[in-house]
């Protein structure tokens, strides 16, 4: 007799959700239906498709949620995507894995499986790295098309950034994903075809082959408005829309801001918190109290003539290290949206640790929509801040920047002690890096399932118990492949030779 298949719900197709989906439905045992708030792939045009629009999309020309994230009196704008691939269809393109010692903490602190030797091989798998096919630090034949931005490709700025910090000293690095090169400056990673058009987790997962499976359903445009629960047991779905879908699991994957929200308004999160809500309370957890994101000040500034270049908004980079080894900071100019006239753009520096502080409650509004407190900067911010600075500084005064003609909008000297306060008084910036906010450890346990709740789990940015010091969105693209790994591994009937 076949096996009546496992049915699965995934509440959002985004980056990390596109990932699962296409893994799990290679299994026959298991039926899988994404329920994703936003429409297809079809709403990718050009300003999804092109790079050199991506601004565009975080000015909200394209599907996105806007959420603001207080910081103290600020209010940082904080988009993902709305749509099929989420997130991975507006954000930058920036294609890193974060440092080893990032994930060998996850692993110290009780996570068995999360250790960068556990995970290496996953990034390696997910891509094709175009410009490095055979070194054992890259993939030849994963989903993720990969390469560097070209000199011919890339921005006025972003390339007197490059030659300005290598005529001040800066070591050039050739690969930013190989750890034992950092810190240095190089040109990041990004993840677009061969026809230099960005590639959604959405797009490179769920392909034409892979959508025609019989055991996998795609439905846009269906937001899940709750989970169902049953004492402690998880039993579907209710959409917005008033539809209810009954499941065998549900895994979330709604972002860092929209998994907190969509858990606690079901009643799993702080008890006092989802009490003060009339909320009843499946399970006290921690969820929404530990929001991390990589933030930092922005310096604005001018340069005549266009911006040039064909490439993204994240092109050159420095990766830093304020104590000389210890990376801990992003600078790099963000290329503004391709236009004619004076090219305004803004120095940004993030930096790379987190104080995991921030949170993410129940707003007191009737539209669902979350309340988001960014983490406070971390420890040492000041000290880590000023050796980014002086690098900036450096910067300014070589050839290479006066040669680009640029200058500060509204100048400071970056080497006064008031400089890094009113940067960040003027502009802090967040690099949309939020996680952290469901961690494994108090929320979920090492293969993702929430505690004290049965047939849930949760696979996106919310599970990282700490920031990456890199780019996020390949994080959740490992997050993803793993969970679904150990998700079939679960199974009944299940053999090594299935999993291959
Ligand atoms: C402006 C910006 C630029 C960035 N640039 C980079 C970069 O260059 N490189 C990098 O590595 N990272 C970047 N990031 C971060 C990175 O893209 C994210 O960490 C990552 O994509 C998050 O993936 P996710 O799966 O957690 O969530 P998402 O990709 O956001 O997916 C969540 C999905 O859930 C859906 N959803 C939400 N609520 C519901 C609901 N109730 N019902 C159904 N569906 C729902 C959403 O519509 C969305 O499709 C950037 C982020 C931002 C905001």
């Amino acid at each position: 007799m076949p096996n009546t298949p496992r049915r699965i719900l995934i509440v959002g197709g985004g980056t990390s959700g596109s990932v699962l989906a296409a893994r799990l439905s290679e299994h026959p045992d298991l039926h899988i239906t994404v329920l994703e708030a936003g429409p297809d792939d079809h709403v990718y045009g050009d300003g999804v498709l092109d790079p050199t629009r991506a601004p565009e999309a975080w000015l909200g020309a394209q599907s996105v949620a806007l959420t603001p994230m207080f910081n103290g009196d600020q209010v940082i704008p904080m988009l993902q995507g709305r749509m099929m691939g989420g997130t991975s269809a507006v954000n930058g393109l920036a294609t890193l894995r974060g440092l080893p010692q990032d994930y060998d903490s996850w692993a110290a602190s009780g996570l068995e499986g999360w250790a960068w030797d556990d995970v290496v091989s996953t990034f390696i798998a997910a891509e094709t790295d175009m410009d490095f096919r055979s070194s054992p630090l890259h993939g030849n034949d994963g989903p993720l098309t990969v390469r560097r931005w070209r000199r011919d490709e890339m921005g006025r700025a972003q390339l007197a950034f490059l030659d300005g910090m290598l005529e001040k000293g800066a070591k050039t690095v050739t690969d930013i994903n190989d750890p034992s090169q950092l810190p240095g400056l190089g040109v990041f990673p990004v993840t677009i075809d061969a026809a230099a058009r960005r590639v959604t987790t959405s797009r490179a997962y769920l392909t034409p082959k892979v959508r025609a499976r019989e055991n996998l359903s795609i439905r846009p445009n269906a937001e899940v408005a709750t989970l169902l629960i049953d004492g402690t047991r998880v039993t579907g779905v209710s959409l917005a829309s008033g539809e209810t879908i009954e499941a065998d699991e549900v895994v979330v994957t709604a972002g860092a801001l929209w998994t907190p929200n969509m858990l606690m308004r079901s009643g799993i999160g702080p008890a006092d918190h989802l009490s003060e809500h009339g909320i009843e309370v499946h399970a006290d957890l921690p969820v929404g109290e530990t929001l991390s994101d990589h933030i930092g000040p922005g310096i604005r500034y001018r340069h005549d003539g266009p911006r040039g270049g064909t490439a993204g908004p994240a092109q050159s980079l420095l990766i830093g290290a304020s104590d000389g080894t210890d990376v801990d900071y992003h600078a790099f100019p963000i290329a503004p949206p391709l236009s004619d006239g004076p090219t305004e753009f803004m120095m940004a520096v993030f930096l790379l640790r987190s104080s995991g502080q921030g949170k993410v409650r129940l707003a007191d509004t009737d539209d669902n929509w979350p309340t988001v407190i960014a983490p406070p900067l971390p420890d040492n911010a000041t000290a880590r801040l000023q050796h980014a600075f002086n690098r900036i500084a450096e910067w300014e005064e070589s050839d290479a920047a006066n040669a680009l003609g640029c200058a500060q909008i509204e100048p400071i000297d970056l080497r006064a002690p008031e400089a890094i306060a009113t940067a960040l008084e003027r502009n802090t910036l967040s690099y949309g890096h939020m996680v952290g906010t469901c961690p494994m450890g108090p929320v979920l346990d090492a293969d993702c399932r929430v505690r004290g709740i049965t047939g849930l789990r949760v696979a996106d940015a919310s599970v990282m118990p700490t920031i990456p010091r890199g780019n996020t969105y390949l994080g959740c693209v490992m997050v993803a492949e793993r969970i679904a790994r150990k998700m079939i591994a679960s199974l009944p009937n299940h053999t090594a030779k299935e999993l291959a």
